[in-house]
């Protein structure tokens, strides 16, 4: 097998997350073990950055041998549905996995067989798969230097295997939205209570919604804006109207508010009275969006076809 290099992926990594994977080497020296990679995307011209921020751990009924892993799938994805009720930016970007004691130094044909079928899968959420590779112990006394790592990417529709390499991935501090309470310092501690303040259960139900019915909406966050949502709906002419939805920063039962981004004129109206409305998920603001611009759009060609 013949790894392709990218120089097109940026891999950001808090030194929380690489402590996760190497503290649960350290753990099982002589098994293979891994756990889930969840953080968030960017992807603009052709380059991809992933943010890491947290490490899903095998859980319990995980089973290693030093030839074979298996993960507590159904352990894992609970865990996953809590964190993205209180952060539904949070994507899984891929897995992790170790070398370190069977001495192959890049992923196994087994590997790629599974992450290509992960990337191809129809439900796959991320156009790319992201696997961190542990090679091997270094026994070196810098915590973040206790084994070796690879980092790889698969893109969708894509034979190739991309390896990162060493300097595209940086090591900046940042908390982790897991494990829960794995954050540094003052600002962690701040982080956490941010967190308990916030965890918000609709959230997770908006998201299974959106990702269903409204797959081009990513969820976003931002330090002035708080969580959104934005990206295009498609309406019922085959025409896409830009969609930013606001979540408020009300303390128990936030509201929605729907801005159209450079809507034509003939949703003008719709987006001025959408502009005024409070809405109690955004799932209901996006059905509500979409109901009201596709009436517009019928009105104005009913309009139209008047002699
Ligand atoms: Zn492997």
């Amino acid at each position: 097998m013949k790894f392709h290099q990218s120089k097109d992926v940026r891999i950001i990594m808090p030194p929380a997350a690489l402590t996760e994977v190497f503290d649960e080497c350290d753990r099982f020296p002589h098994d293979e073990t891994g756990g889930r990679v969840i953080g968030t995307f960017d992807e603009s011209d052709g380059a991809l950055t992933l943010r890491i921020l947290g490490i899903i751990e095998p859980g319990p009924k995980a089973r290693r041998s030093p030839v074979e892993f298996h993960q507590d799938g159904e352990h894992q994805e609970k865990v996953f549905r809590n964190i993205e009720s209180r952060h539904p930016e949070v994507e899984h970007l891929g897995n992790w996995h170790t070398h370190h004691m069977n001495g192959l130094t890049h992923l196994s044909g087994g590997d790629i067989r599974t992450y290509t079928r992960i990337v191809e899968h129809p439900k796959q959420h991320t156009p790319f798969f992201y696997a961190l590779l542990v090679v091997s112990k270094l026994g070196n006394g810098n915590p973040l230097r206790r084994y070796s790592t690879k980092h790889y990417i698969l893109r969708r529709g894509d034979d190739r295997v991309f390896e990162i390499p060493e300097d595209c991935v940086e090591i900046v501090e940042a908390p982790l939205v897991w494990p829960d309470g794995k954050t540094e310092g003052a600002a962690g501690a701040a982080h956490a209570g941010y967190e308990k303040f916030h965890a918000r259960p609709e959230r997770a139900h908006d998201r299974e919604h959106i990702t269903t019915f409204y797959p081009e909406l990513r969820a976003l966050s931002s330090k002035k804006l708080g969580i959104y949502w934005r990206g295009p709906v498609e309406l019922v002419d085959g025409s896409r109207v830009e969609v930013v939805l606001l979540e408020g920063n009300e303390a128990e039962k936030p509201t929605y508010t729907v801005t159209l981004r450079k809507a034509p004129r003939e949703l003008q109206a719709a987006a001025e009275r959408l502009q005024g409305d409070a809405f109690k998920t955004a799932r209901a603001a996006l059905t509500a969006t979409e109901r009201q611009c596709n009436r517009a759009i019928w009105d104005y060609h009913q309009h139209q076809a008047k002699p």
